[in-house]
């Protein structure tokens, strides 16, 4: 054979070997992002802004814009829940944010574990550990099929977002308003690790105390007003630009943490958090998956002060725009680049208009006062049976005394259908219905299969209602709320990116359910054991 024949071979081999497939491994890391209250409406307004990390994502992932979730109550806690589970509240049981304790009457939040505290914070009755979750996690699940080898850090603003994103196995770190640090739970760890105590050390919420947040961009690029009369004005941060952070007070302190997780600077310190686990906890330098979870939880308390259609709605977008986009930047450079990196990003609810702002706009907004219907509905059961038999009272929820039912010898069924018949007439109420009636025939207007979906058993209320569209249920006189199945409060977006993901905008309305059930499948392991939701295959091309 001529030398140079053997030596075109050669090349041709290695050629070869230069485009044959490489090895099919999973992603070293997963970024699995929510922004607490993205809805998709939110979003897609919001886009043009977008130059930075959501631009990337948006631009060159698989974007869904029409995930659903389809509970009755879409909050926080059940959001997180089905986000990391893939199941709904009747199977994880975590059906809202609080519930209501049968022994004494009082809400408690629902991840509240007295016999594992909060690590690193006063004690008191806070979210502080996972005993409430059922079901699977994402990260229960890596951590079993890595043995213990994979890791998952998960960071949020919120106990409750970071708690249910973690699950029992996962590492969760959140940001305490009491103590103005990242902390976890004694359920977790007995020590926080040198990175967070670094972190901390940095003192980073109490350097926030002296800044006021001001706009990122020239006034002109705002749509709509700064300065709203139903805006709310708390926490000394007034309702125009620039908002101070000190909440009035002369040193550092709960409340101006609490302006601080009030402003983007939480979600940049939720980023400078996450650079820190990158490479202190060598997130994605080897072959074995790891995960990196973060709840951007400032956009939902910003929401909750001035709307969705605020100014400051609309700077929080800008600027966690370009907090992501430093994010995946640092993820890409610590893992070495995108086909070693997955990014999942989707929210835990999106959120309603301030009832008044609809109201101005010709829509029939209403704000409906828990107190108020409280308040009614047990002198209507004082009327009606000759006892207050109402317990408790929380969110769409009414829990009844079966103490007092049954020393009055009372027809527990009969008072809990009086107790729905007298809500469903309050104003603003579009369907009451006793726990006896769920799994009935009737279709309550459609809204049966919410209801059930975010019914637990001894956890959920003995009467679940809900509102009609543009009805907001609200203590206060201002600032918006969410927690409804509508569009508003139930559309967010799901953004897929990275190795084994197809891109294109996908239009056809999936479930929040089947999030974790594809981001498993994009992680190249099993199915999470209780999710009820499907992998999205039309947005996956695994390498085989
Ligand atoms: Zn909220």
């Amino acid at each position: 054979m001529p030398r140079s024949s053997a030596f075109a071979r050669g090349l041709l081999f290695a050629a070869l070997l230069l485009c044959a497939p490489v090895l099919a491994k999973p992603p070293r890391l997963t970024l699995f992002l929510s922004i607490d209250s993205l809805g998709t409406d939110l979003l897609l307004r919001n886009r043009s802004h977008f130059r930075a990390g959501l631009a990337t994502l948006l631009d060159k992932g698989a974007f869904f814009p029409d995930a659903r979730y389809e509970q009755a109550e879409v909050m926080t806690a059940p959001g997180h829940a089905v986000l990391s589970t893939g199941a709904y509240p009747w199977r994880t049981g975590i059906v809202s944010n609080r519930v209501v304790n049968r022994a004494t009457g009082k809400d408690e939040p629902i991840f509240w574990d007295p016999s594992h505290p909060v690590l690193g914070a006063p004690a008191g009755p806070d979210d502080s550990s996972p005993e409430a979750m059922l079901a699977e996690t994402l990260a229960d699940h890596l951590r079993l099929f890595t043995a213990g080898r994979g890791k998952v850090v998960v960071l949020a603003g919120k106990a409750r977002a970071a708690i249910a994103l973690a699950g029992r196995l996962g590492s969760p770190f959140w940001f305490s308003e009491g103590v103005g640090r990242l902390v976890t739970g004694t359920f977790y760890a007995k020590e926080l690790p040198p990175w967070v105590k670094a972190l901390n050390d940095r003192r980073l919420p109490d350097q926030a105390f002296a800044l006021s947040w001001s706009l990122s961009l020239p006034e002109k690029a705002y749509t709509g007003l700064d300065d709203r009369p139903f805006e709310a004005d708390t926490l000394g941060m007034k309702r125009r630009f620039p908002h101070p952070l000190s909440a009035g007070l002369p040193s550092p302190g709960p409340q101006s943490y609490s302006a601080f997780a009030s402003s983007p600077y939480l979600d940049e310190f939720l980023v400078a958090a996450a650079k820190g686990a990158l490479v202190a906890e060598q997130l994605g330098k080897d072959e074995i998956p790891d995960v990196l979870a973060v709840s951007f939880s400032a956009l939902d308390r910003i929401y909750h002060l001035y709307g969705p259609y605020s100014w400051e709605a609309q700077d929080a977008l800008v600027r966690l725009d370009r907090a992501l986009g430093d994010l995946l930047t640092a993820a890409e450079r610590t893992v070495g680049g995108r086909a070693n990196l997955l990014v999942v990003l989707s929210s835990d609810h999106g959120g309603a208009a301030i009832p008044e702002e609809l109201i101005a706009a010709g829509l029939p907004g209403l704000r409906v006062r828990p107190s108020v219907l409280k308040a009614g509905l047990q002198t209507e059961l004082t009327r009606a049976f000759g006892a207050p038999l109402l317990l408790g009272f929380t969110d769409f929820e009414v829990v009844l005394d079966d103490k007092a039912l049954e020393s009055r010898h009372l027809d527990g069924a009969a008072v809990r259908r009086s107790a729905a018949a007298w809500l469903a007439r309050q104003p603003g109420v579009a369907v009451a219905v006793a726990r006896d009636d769920l799994g009935g025939c009737e279709d309550l207007q459609g809204y049966q299969g919410a209801l059930r979906r975010s019914y637990f058993p001894g956890r959920s209320g003995d009467v679940l209602f809900l509102l009609r569209p543009f009805a907001v249920l609200d203590e206060s006189e201002t600032g918006a709320s969410h927690g409804l199945p509508y569009a508003y409060d139930a559309q967010v977006p799901l953004v897929l990116y990275g190795r084994g993901v197809r891109p294109g905008t996908y239009t056809q309305r999936i479930q929040a359910v089947d999030i974790a059930p594809t981001a498993a499948m994009l992680m190249e392991m099993g199915g999470l054991a209780g999710a009820e939701g499907i992998a999205r295959s039309e947005a996956i091309s695994l390498p085989r």
